[in-house]
């Protein structure tokens, strides 16, 4: 029979001592939270009969993952991130605010600080002319009746052919394929880059290694990243993913979603095969201005 403590006013009180709920410093938002950490981790050892073993290869395992700065990529393997776009959709739709481009993660490799630019910018660096297929991507932002919006900022962030990022990719010069267009009169923003490659998970990294014991692969299809805000409108986190990629349906972040989809038609232009992509944003009002600014996330800044 299994044994259990955990609902025990001793282990109870216990772990209130833990999370520090007897005394009267710290944050009281924080102790709550990790009493209910503890709480619940008791709990799963219990119910689930966690080993010893089991326990501190766990431990282990958290040491490793931060040691290689992965947390940010499990949650997003794990599902946790798209959670949090579902829970806001929940609520939005409990509040009856709906419409415009569909939300979808972040990811943890945005990087604040890109170049601005009016109405145009040239994303790459050149370094993968002749490997890369140059792609123009451009589009307009919308207000919710439609009203192309002026002044709004596309902050939009990509992959190389390799599937890496500047800043945590250092081969690559500072922010490559990383900008902030700021759209023209006619809501428009027109971007010169090349098209991205989709990318996987180190193979030899802690993600990869949870993913392989669950029997899931840790790819992702090509796709670009953006934040849109405009004042008085409601911030958009949301990506471009690229149809015709093999994961464009099988992503192991789950950030692909119906209207996010975008169409890469390919012409000659002469000089050789170019892609061209178009994409429309469409924002809410913004309830607040709070709600015009992106989540106060930790993010990564670029060390010039
Ligand atoms: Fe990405």
């Amino acid at each position: 029979m299994t044994v259990k403590i955990s609902h025990t006013p001793e282990v109870q009180q216990f772990f209130e001592e833990a999370a520090g709920l007897h005394n009267d410093n710290g944050s009281p938002r924080l102790k709550r939270i990790v009493q209910r950490v503890l709480q619940d981790a008791a709990r799963l050892i219990e119910d689930l009969e966690i080993s010893e073993d089991e326990f501190w290869h766990a431990v282990d395992y958290l040491n490793r993952l931060g040691g290689r700065g992965e947390a940010g990529l499990l949650v997003a393997g794990l599902g946790l991130e798209h959670f949090l776009d579902l829970l806001q959709d929940a609520k939005d739709a409990q509040a009856g605010l709906g419409g415009g481009t569909p939300r979808t993660i972040e990811g943890p490799l945005y990087v604040a600080g890109a170049p601005i630019t009016e109405g145009e910018a040239r994303m790459d660096d050149g370094s993968e002319e002749g490997v890369a297929t140059v792609m123009f991507l451009e589009g307009q932002v919308f207000g919710p009746q439609g009203q192309p919006l002026a002044g709004a900022t596309v902050d939009l962030w990509h992959a190389n052919t390799r599937g890496t990022y500047s800043f945590f990719d250092q081969s690559q010069s500072a922010y490559n394929l990383r900008r902030r267009i700021v759209t023209d009169a006619q809501g428009r923003y027109r971007a010169r880059s090349i098209v991205p490659s989709g990318y996987g998970c180190d193979p030899q990294g802690p993600t990869q290694e949870c993913l392989d014991l669950l029997g899931r692969h840790g790819q992702r299809p090509a796709h670009i990243h953006f934040f849109i805000s405009a004042p008085g409108y409601r911030h958009l986190t949301t990506q471009i993913n690229l149809a015709g990629d093999r994961y464009l349906w099988d992503d192991f972040a789950y950030a692909t979603r119906e209207g996010l989809v975008g169409e890469v038609v390919l012409r000659d232009d002469g000089q050789g095969r170019v892609a061209e992509l178009t994409f429309d944003f469409q924002l809410q009002q913004a309830q607040d201005s709070e709600a015009e600014q992106r989540s106060a996330r930790p993010r990564a800044l670029q060390q010039d």
